[in-house]
């Protein structure tokens, strides 16, 4: 087998591996998995776990609401990954760097992914130390566990993969490719509730079209994103 034979692994650690593949069982993305494009290996932590109880997590040392989940029970589950399966790894969580198309891009062409889903008040800090495994926020807002944060992650970075969208270039002018939200689209009919598509784009003329999507995406960037707006200007500058 060439190495474009074998389908990009994702490495799922998680306490609910029946949540997977869920929403990734569908559309583009769905297809591709049945055409063994990618593929997913989810890891119940709690196969994981050696006491009678099958215990995976623990009261926090100093005290506090919530439950931590368990350094040798996560390690257990990490290391049972095969030397095949050395991929980036990354947990899941709030605290983490924040997920942005450029690292999306970045994670789509590794060779595969492990992922680590927290639950509860999270994970052993020194498991994520002693195996330097960096963390990934996909926003300033708390989930209730990472599973939903790694769907979030891999539907991201599948859609850059080769032969996941139906055309290539479908996502060269999308938001944050280029710095910049996209701009608008209409389609027919070409009149709705009096609305009237923009006269340029039934102009048949490419270059006005292209013209007309750039200062359409600055404008909305600028006013919806100012932050993005910055560093676009920045550069440009
Ligand atoms: N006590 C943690 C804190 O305040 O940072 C929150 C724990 S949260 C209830 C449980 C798990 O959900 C986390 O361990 C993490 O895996 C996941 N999670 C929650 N919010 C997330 C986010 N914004 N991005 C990624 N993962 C998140």
């Amino acid at each position: 087998m060439t190495t474009s034979n074998i389908p990009w692994t994702i490495n799922i650690l998680t306490l609910f591996p029946e949540m997977f593949p869920g929403a990734l069982n569908y559309s583009l993305v769905g297809k591709a998995m049945a055409k063994n494009l990618w593929q997913l290996n989810p890891i119940n932590i709690r196969d994981f776990a050696t006491d009678a109880h099958k215990s995976v997590d623990d009261t926090p040392f100093g005290g506090g609401a919530g439950m931590v989940l368990k350094a040798d029970v996560l390690d257990a589950a990490y290391q049972s990954l095969g030397p095949d399966q050395v991929f980036p790894t990354y947990y899941l969580s709030p605290r983490g760097k924040p997920l942005t198309q450029e690292t999306v891009q970045k994670l789509s062409t590794a060779p595969g992914l492990n992922l680590l889903c927290g639950r509860y008040e999270g994970v052993d800090e020194r498991f994520l130390q002693k195996r330097g495994i960096e963390e990934l926020s996909i926003g300033d807002y708390i989930l209730s566990g990472g599973e939903l944060a790694a769907m979030v992650l891999i539907d991201a970075c599948l859609r850059l993969r080769p032969g996941i969208l139906g055309k290539e270039a479908s996502f060269q002018d999308e938001s944050f490719c280029k710095g910049l939200l996209e701009y608008p689209h209409y389609t027919r009919p070409q009149v709705w509730e009096g609305e009237v598509v923009p006269e340029v784009l039934v102009s048949g003329h490419h270059a006005r079209i292209c013209q007309w999507r750039q200062e359409m995406a600055e404008k909305m960037t600028e006013m919806r994103r100012p932050d993005l707006w910055m560093l676009y200007k920045k550069k440009e500058d």
